[in-house]
Protein backbone atom coordinates (compact mmCIF):
# COMPACT_ATOMS: atom_id res chain seq x y z
CA UNK A 1 0.00 0.00 0.00
CA UNK A 2 0.98 3.65 -0.82
CA UNK A 3 1.88 5.35 2.41
CA UNK A 4 1.73 9.31 2.15
CA UNK A 5 4.86 10.86 2.94
CA UNK A 6 4.60 12.94 6.24
CA UNK A 7 7.22 15.92 6.69
CA UNK A 8 6.90 17.47 9.75
CA UNK A 9 8.65 20.68 11.38
CA UNK A 10 9.43 20.87 15.50
CA UNK A 11 10.36 24.44 16.27
CA UNK A 12 11.22 23.18 19.90
CA UNK A 13 11.71 26.62 22.11
CA UNK A 14 13.21 28.33 19.08
CA UNK A 15 10.06 30.71 17.62
CA UNK A 16 9.07 33.78 18.50
CA UNK A 17 5.13 34.84 18.03
CA UNK A 18 6.76 36.90 14.56
CA UNK A 19 8.90 34.49 13.30
CA UNK A 20 6.40 31.50 13.57
CA UNK A 21 4.20 33.97 12.01
CA UNK A 22 6.99 34.67 9.02
CA UNK A 23 7.89 30.86 8.47
CA UNK A 24 4.14 30.31 8.10
CA UNK A 25 3.30 32.83 5.70
CA UNK A 26 6.34 31.95 3.41
CA UNK A 27 5.66 28.33 3.34
CA UNK A 28 1.96 28.97 2.39
CA UNK A 29 3.28 31.02 -0.65
CA UNK A 30 6.32 28.01 -1.18
CA UNK A 31 3.75 24.75 -0.65
CA UNK A 32 0.65 26.26 -2.06
CA UNK A 33 -0.94 23.62 -4.20
CA UNK A 34 1.20 20.57 -2.66
CA UNK A 35 -0.82 18.14 -1.41
CA UNK A 36 0.77 15.06 -2.42
CA UNK A 37 2.77 15.46 0.32
CA UNK A 38 1.57 16.03 4.38
CA UNK A 39 3.45 18.45 5.95
CA UNK A 40 2.63 21.04 9.31
CA UNK A 41 4.77 22.05 12.63
CA UNK A 42 5.55 20.96 16.12
CA UNK A 43 5.11 24.63 17.80
CA UNK A 44 5.73 26.08 21.25
CA UNK A 45 2.03 25.56 23.06
CA UNK A 46 1.56 29.30 23.53
CA UNK A 47 1.82 30.21 19.74
CA UNK A 48 -0.22 27.40 18.78
CA UNK A 49 -3.20 29.46 18.55
CA UNK A 50 -2.23 31.90 16.54
CA UNK A 51 0.04 29.42 14.24
CA UNK A 52 -3.01 27.49 13.55
CA UNK A 53 -4.85 30.67 13.10
CA UNK A 54 -2.02 31.96 10.57
CA UNK A 55 -1.97 28.33 8.73
CA UNK A 56 -5.65 28.26 8.06
CA UNK A 57 -6.81 27.75 4.47
CA UNK A 58 -3.60 25.67 3.78
CA UNK A 59 -2.84 22.43 4.13
CA UNK A 60 0.09 23.02 6.97
CA UNK A 61 -1.02 21.05 9.56
CA UNK A 62 -0.59 22.26 13.45
CA UNK A 63 0.36 20.50 16.19
CA UNK A 64 1.83 20.39 20.02
CA UNK A 65 5.17 19.40 21.20
CA UNK A 66 3.61 17.50 24.12
CA UNK A 67 0.46 17.13 26.45
CA UNK A 68 -0.95 16.07 29.37
CA UNK A 69 -3.31 12.80 30.27
CA UNK A 70 -5.24 14.17 32.74
CA UNK A 71 -8.48 16.35 30.86
CA UNK A 72 -8.06 19.07 33.40
CA UNK A 73 -7.09 19.99 36.83
CA UNK A 74 -4.57 21.35 39.14
CA UNK A 75 -1.59 20.27 36.60
CA UNK A 76 0.40 23.65 37.00
CA UNK A 77 2.51 24.34 33.61
CA UNK A 78 0.46 21.27 31.36
CA UNK A 79 -2.08 21.51 28.88
CA UNK A 80 -4.72 19.06 27.89
CA UNK A 81 -6.03 17.30 24.63
CA UNK A 82 -8.61 19.47 24.78
CA UNK A 83 -6.92 22.70 24.66
CA UNK A 84 -4.90 21.82 22.07
CA UNK A 85 -7.82 20.99 19.94
CA UNK A 86 -9.56 24.88 21.20
CA UNK A 87 -6.73 26.31 19.35
CA UNK A 88 -7.03 24.88 16.06
CA UNK A 89 -4.26 22.52 16.13
CA UNK A 90 -4.81 18.68 15.50
CA UNK A 91 -1.59 17.06 16.00
CA UNK A 92 0.53 16.05 19.17
CA UNK A 93 4.53 14.66 19.51
CA UNK A 94 4.99 12.58 22.03
CA UNK A 95 7.76 10.95 23.28
CA UNK A 96 10.71 13.20 21.71
CA UNK A 97 14.24 12.10 23.20
CA UNK A 98 14.35 15.64 24.60
CA UNK A 99 11.09 14.54 26.80
CA UNK A 100 12.64 11.31 27.29
CA UNK A 101 15.67 12.55 28.53
CA UNK A 102 15.71 15.92 29.79
CA UNK A 103 12.51 15.78 31.65
CA UNK A 104 12.87 11.95 32.20
CA UNK A 105 9.40 11.09 30.68
CA UNK A 106 9.02 7.17 30.76
CA UNK A 107 7.60 4.51 28.30
CA UNK A 108 4.44 4.76 30.67
CA UNK A 109 4.15 8.01 31.10
CA UNK A 110 4.23 8.18 27.39
CA UNK A 111 1.67 5.28 26.85
CA UNK A 112 -0.48 6.99 29.48
CA UNK A 113 -0.13 10.44 26.80
CA UNK A 114 -0.65 8.41 23.42
CA UNK A 115 -4.14 7.12 24.51
CA UNK A 116 -5.77 10.49 26.01
CA UNK A 117 -4.48 11.55 23.10
CA UNK A 118 -5.79 9.30 20.75
CA UNK A 119 -9.21 9.34 22.88
CA UNK A 120 -8.97 13.02 21.98
CA UNK A 121 -9.05 12.51 18.20
CA UNK A 122 -5.42 13.53 17.65
CA UNK A 123 -3.62 12.41 15.25
CA UNK A 124 -0.19 11.33 17.19
CA UNK A 125 3.41 11.50 16.44
CA UNK A 126 5.09 8.89 18.90
CA UNK A 127 9.28 9.35 18.58
CA UNK A 128 11.39 6.95 19.82
CA UNK A 129 15.03 6.06 19.10
CA UNK A 130 18.66 4.77 20.68
CA UNK A 131 21.44 6.94 22.49
CA UNK A 132 24.51 6.55 20.86
CA UNK A 133 26.09 3.68 24.02
CA UNK A 134 22.68 1.82 23.03
CA UNK A 135 24.03 1.56 19.26
CA UNK A 136 27.33 1.24 20.31
CA UNK A 137 26.08 -1.38 23.01
CA UNK A 138 24.28 -3.39 19.90
CA UNK A 139 20.86 -2.64 21.56
CA UNK A 140 19.35 -0.53 19.19
CA UNK A 141 16.34 -2.91 18.23
CA UNK A 142 16.07 -4.07 21.80
CA UNK A 143 15.59 -0.39 22.56
CA UNK A 144 13.35 0.73 19.56
CA UNK A 145 11.11 -2.60 20.43
CA UNK A 146 10.59 -1.86 24.00
CA UNK A 147 10.00 1.61 23.20
CA UNK A 148 7.66 0.66 20.77
CA UNK A 149 5.21 -2.22 22.94
CA UNK A 150 5.55 0.06 26.02
CA UNK A 151 4.56 3.41 23.96
CA UNK A 152 1.69 1.35 21.93
CA UNK A 153 0.11 -0.50 24.80
CA UNK A 154 -3.80 -0.88 24.62
CA UNK A 155 -3.99 0.98 21.10
CA UNK A 156 -6.10 -0.89 19.20
CA UNK A 157 -5.50 -1.52 15.06
CA UNK A 158 -8.09 0.47 14.19
CA UNK A 159 -6.27 3.69 16.32
CA UNK A 160 -3.05 3.02 14.36
CA UNK A 161 -4.55 4.76 11.44
CA UNK A 162 -3.77 7.97 13.53
CA UNK A 163 -0.23 7.51 14.71
CA UNK A 164 3.18 8.04 13.02
CA UNK A 165 5.85 6.30 14.22
CA UNK A 166 9.23 9.12 14.24
CA UNK A 167 12.42 6.73 14.59
CA UNK A 168 14.85 9.55 15.94
CA UNK A 169 18.39 8.17 16.71
CA UNK A 170 18.89 10.08 19.47
CA UNK A 171 23.11 10.60 18.47
CA UNK A 172 21.29 12.49 15.55
CA UNK A 173 19.31 14.91 16.77
CA UNK A 174 21.00 18.57 16.20
CA UNK A 175 24.15 16.94 15.83
CA UNK A 176 24.94 17.32 12.04
CA UNK A 177 25.27 13.44 12.48
CA UNK A 178 22.74 11.67 10.13
CA UNK A 179 21.98 8.01 10.34
CA UNK A 180 22.99 6.77 6.93
CA UNK A 181 20.34 5.81 4.49
CA UNK A 182 20.97 1.90 5.09
CA UNK A 183 21.19 2.47 9.01
CA UNK A 184 17.95 4.37 8.86
CA UNK A 185 16.31 1.62 6.50
CA UNK A 186 17.10 -1.59 8.77
CA UNK A 187 16.11 0.94 11.76
CA UNK A 188 12.44 1.33 9.92
CA UNK A 189 12.32 -2.01 9.00
CA UNK A 190 12.69 -3.56 12.23
CA UNK A 191 9.99 -1.13 13.39
CA UNK A 192 7.69 -1.88 10.74
CA UNK A 193 8.39 -6.06 11.67
CA UNK A 194 7.40 -5.30 15.45
CA UNK A 195 4.31 -3.30 14.62
CA UNK A 196 3.33 -6.41 12.56
CA UNK A 197 3.89 -8.24 14.94
CA UNK A 198 1.21 -5.71 17.45
CA UNK A 199 -1.23 -5.09 14.80
CA UNK A 200 -0.71 -7.41 12.03
CA UNK A 201 0.77 -6.92 8.46
CA UNK A 202 -1.50 -4.81 6.85
CA UNK A 203 -1.54 -1.86 9.90
CA UNK A 204 2.20 -2.06 9.67
CA UNK A 205 2.25 -2.09 6.22
CA UNK A 206 -0.18 1.24 6.57
CA UNK A 207 1.99 2.95 9.20
CA UNK A 208 4.03 5.49 8.27
CA UNK A 209 7.41 5.59 10.05
CA UNK A 210 9.49 9.18 9.62
CA UNK A 211 13.29 9.66 9.71
CA UNK A 212 14.45 12.39 11.98
CA UNK A 213 18.20 13.27 13.19
CA UNK A 214 19.83 16.03 11.01
CA UNK A 215 17.43 15.39 8.39
CA UNK A 216 18.47 18.07 5.54
CA UNK A 217 18.31 19.55 2.08
CA UNK A 218 21.40 17.59 1.45
CA UNK A 219 20.49 14.22 2.61
CA UNK A 220 16.75 13.81 2.34
CA UNK A 221 16.33 12.51 -0.89
CA UNK A 222 18.80 9.22 -0.23
CA UNK A 223 16.92 8.98 2.96
CA UNK A 224 13.24 9.41 1.13
CA UNK A 225 14.43 6.83 -1.25
CA UNK A 226 14.53 4.16 1.27
CA UNK A 227 11.17 1.65 1.38
CA UNK A 228 10.65 2.38 5.04
CA UNK A 229 11.29 6.18 5.26
CA UNK A 230 7.93 7.43 4.67
CA UNK A 231 8.78 11.09 5.67
CA UNK A 232 10.80 13.02 8.00
CA UNK A 233 10.71 14.75 11.93
CA UNK A 234 12.94 17.69 11.25
CA UNK A 235 14.12 20.25 14.52
CA UNK A 236 17.03 22.67 12.69
CA UNK A 237 16.47 22.85 8.99
CA UNK A 238 12.58 23.33 9.58
CA UNK A 239 13.37 26.86 10.67
CA UNK A 240 14.03 28.35 7.57
CA UNK A 241 11.25 28.57 4.41
CA UNK A 242 14.16 28.21 2.34
CA UNK A 243 14.93 24.28 4.11
CA UNK A 244 11.55 23.36 4.62
CA UNK A 245 10.40 24.25 1.34
CA UNK A 246 13.33 21.72 0.11
CA UNK A 247 12.76 19.11 2.05
CA UNK A 248 8.82 18.74 1.35
CA UNK A 249 9.98 19.15 -2.67
CA UNK A 250 11.85 16.46 -2.08
CA UNK A 251 9.16 14.19 -0.33
CA UNK A 252 7.12 15.49 -3.63
CA UNK A 253 9.25 14.16 -6.09
CA UNK A 254 9.75 10.77 -4.22
CA UNK A 255 5.71 10.83 -4.10
CA UNK A 256 5.85 11.04 -7.97
CA UNK A 257 8.17 8.28 -8.31
C1 LIG B 1 14.17 16.70 16.21
O1 LIG B 1 14.13 17.64 16.97
O2 LIG B 1 13.30 15.83 16.30
C2 LIG B 1 15.22 16.65 15.21
C3 LIG B 1 15.28 15.62 14.40
O3 LIG B 1 16.09 17.71 15.18
P1 LIG B 1 17.22 17.98 14.05
O4 LIG B 1 16.55 17.85 12.72
O5 LIG B 1 17.69 19.37 14.33
O6 LIG B 1 18.28 16.95 14.23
Amino acid sequence: MARKIFIAGNWKMNTTLESGAALVAGLKETLAGIDTVEFGAFVPACYLGATAANAAGSNFQVGAQNMYFEPKGAFTAEISGDMIKDCGATMVLLGHSERRHIFGETDELINTKVQKALADGLQVILAIGELLEERKAGETNAVNERQLRKGLAGVTAEQMATITIAYEPVWAIGTGEVATPDQAQEAHAYVRSILADMFGAEVADATRIQYGGSMNPGNVENLLAQPDVDGGLIGGASLKVEDFTALITAGVAEAAK
